[in-house]
């Protein structure tokens, strides 16, 4: 079944007289229970795609469709009941949680503003989902400074994961974390997929960090789709020039 779809989805961006295309008449669509890959170098355009999907951002023109639903000219109220089925994690793990605030707080907040359990059972929804991700339930009383970024990556996967998702966006969120830890928050993303019955939009510029968690990718340059299929068939027989120029990058830091 088709979870998400896109329609000719268009947001440009005006700066005095320029236009930036951020994201110039993207078609995709993703089935329930995958894992998809949206590649492509700095300023291609993916966190504005991301965005416009979950409506953070408002589109030019397009349509955006959830279980069928078309869901973008939503009111807010309408939104909002199927925002909670759709949550995006971000690269930078320090600018998701508050400094100010401990960690469990926030996530406790999300939960409880979205009624997902009865208030008093908030905490132990919560300690449970921490040991789902292997943090010790401790953490949740730490402020975000205190923790690694590793740590609160994991934290930030408890807060989406806990408002019971159906589809997860993750916007670069091994990007910024060292290799060891970039494959352990992968792993641990296929095992919750699984287990939550999740679909993923995997947001990177690194298609060899693609390849490891996803099955099939949208290459995308300039603010368009320019490549898409499964991923392996793209990384040995890519067809569109910009797609080898993303392979040949890959390729070069490993020798
Ligand atoms: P990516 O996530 O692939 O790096 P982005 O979606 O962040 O790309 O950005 C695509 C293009 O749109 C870039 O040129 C970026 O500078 C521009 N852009 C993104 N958001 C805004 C904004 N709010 N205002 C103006 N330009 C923006
Ligand atoms: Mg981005």
């Amino acid at each position: 079944m088709e979870k998400v779809r896109t329609n000719k989805l268009k947001k440009y961006f005006y700066i005095g007289k320029k236009i930036i295309k951020a994201v110039d008449g993207v078609d995709i669509s993703i089935n329930e229970g995958e894992i998809c890959a949206l590649v492509g170098e700095s300023g291609s355009g993916k966190s504005t795609l991301g965005k416009l999907i979950l409506r953070i951002i408002e589109p030019d023109e397009g349509g955006i469709f959830f279980n069928g639903i078309n869901i973008t000219s939503l009111d807010r109220g309408n939104l909002r009941a199927i925002r909670r089925k759709m949550q995006m994690i971000f690269q930078d793990p320090f600018t998701t949680f508050n400094p100010v605030y401990k960690i469990g707080t926030q996530i406790f907040e999300a939960v409880k503003f979205h009624k997902v359990v009865d208030d008093g059972v908030v905490e132990d929804y919560i300690v449970q989902l921490m040991r789902t991700v292997a943090l010790h339930p401790d953490i949740l009383k730490k402020y975000p400074s205190q923790l690694s970024g590793g740590q609160l990556q994991r934290c930030a996967i408890v807060r989406a994961i806990s408002l019971q998702p159906e589809f997860l966006i993750c916007d670069e969120i091994v990007s910024s974390l060292d290799v060891s830890v970039q494959v352990q928050i992968i792993e641990l993303l296929k095992v919750l997929k699984d287990e939550f019955k999740l679909t993923i939009l995997f947001i990177t510029h690194d298609i060899g960090v693609a390849r490891k968690i996803a099955n099939r990718a949208f290459v995308m340059y300039s603010g368009k789709i320019v490549e898409q299929g499964v991923i392996e068939k793209i990384f040995y027989e890519p067809s569109h020039e910009y797609t080898k120029k993303l392979i040949g990058s890959v390729l070069s830091i490993k020798i």
